[in-house]
């Protein structure tokens, strides 16, 4: 069967999915999103460009691609981005090129954005979009988390509390909330989603031929 390229039931083509997970800053996209991709092959970290500086034991081109400000408003000029927005005084955006071409060899995406990235790449590609949006279980323990990291100046921290409420508000414009409290039951639930909307009817594109095959034979 491999060797004449038809798709057997267990490698059925499908379209890439782009999924986003989203949370107030602290309460553990970032570690989610790490394990995630140890552990599945298939997901590629969707890297941004931003213009915020560098935190120690960041890597450029693999965290972020980081680059000034007027670099990142030459990119948006030359319409590179599928969505940027602006978050705590920085610019961030999500480059179109590799997306793009990606999603129809049936890549998957992983992205880390915002609320407002959220929204605009769901505008866009609603039907490639799987939205999940990461709780802390209260707020003090955010606070415990956002310190405990060791990443941000006190005021930086302030401000990301600040915005905690805001961005908490934002939580019905996911398709899933997930209680980010014990770290290994939160990843495997993210796991469960990412399992089943792989398998969704719409993105399994080999199923028309494969269905016809069936029938006719
Ligand atoms: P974000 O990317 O959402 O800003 P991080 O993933 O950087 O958040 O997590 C913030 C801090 O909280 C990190 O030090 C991380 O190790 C820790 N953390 C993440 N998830 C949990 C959890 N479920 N329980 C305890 N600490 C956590
Ligand atoms: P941090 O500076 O902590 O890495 O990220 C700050 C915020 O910017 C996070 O909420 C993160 O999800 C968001 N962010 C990172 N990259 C992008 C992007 O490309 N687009 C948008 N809209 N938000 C992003």
């Amino acid at each position: 069967m491999a060797e004449t390229g038809k798709q057997t039931g267990d490698t059925l083509h499908r379209r890439g999915l782009m999924f986003i997970l989203s949370s107030p800053s602290g309460a553990g996209k970032t570690t989610i999103a790490r394990m995630l991709l140890q552990h599945d092959a298939a997901i590629r970290m969707s890297v941004s460009v931003t213009t915020r500086p560098m935190r120690p034991g960041e890597v450029d081109g693999q965290d972020y691609i980081f680059v000034d400000q007027a670099r990142f408003d030459e990119m948006v000029e030359q319409e590179l981005f599928l969505e940027w927005a602006t978050v705590f005084g920085h610019s961030y955006g999500t480059p179109k090129a590799q997306v793009k071409a990606g999603l129809r060899e049936g890549q998957d995406f992983l992205f880390d954005i915002d609320w407002q990235g959220t929204q605009q790449l769901y505008q866009k590609l609603e039907t490639d979009v799987v939205r999940v949006f990461l709780l802390p279980p209260s707020i003090d323990e955010l606070r415990r988390r956002l310190t405990g990291r060791g990443t941000d100046a006190a005021d930086v921290i302030a401000s990301r509390m600040d915005r905690a409420r805001g961005e908490i508000s934002h939580w019905d414009g996911y398709d899933y909330v997930v209680v980010n409290d014990d770290v290994a039951l939160c990843f495997a639930k993210v796991q469960q989603i990412l399992a089943a909307e792989r398998m969704k009817r719409a993105r399994q594109t080999g199923l028309i031929g494969f269905v016809r095959g069936l029938m006719a034979d």
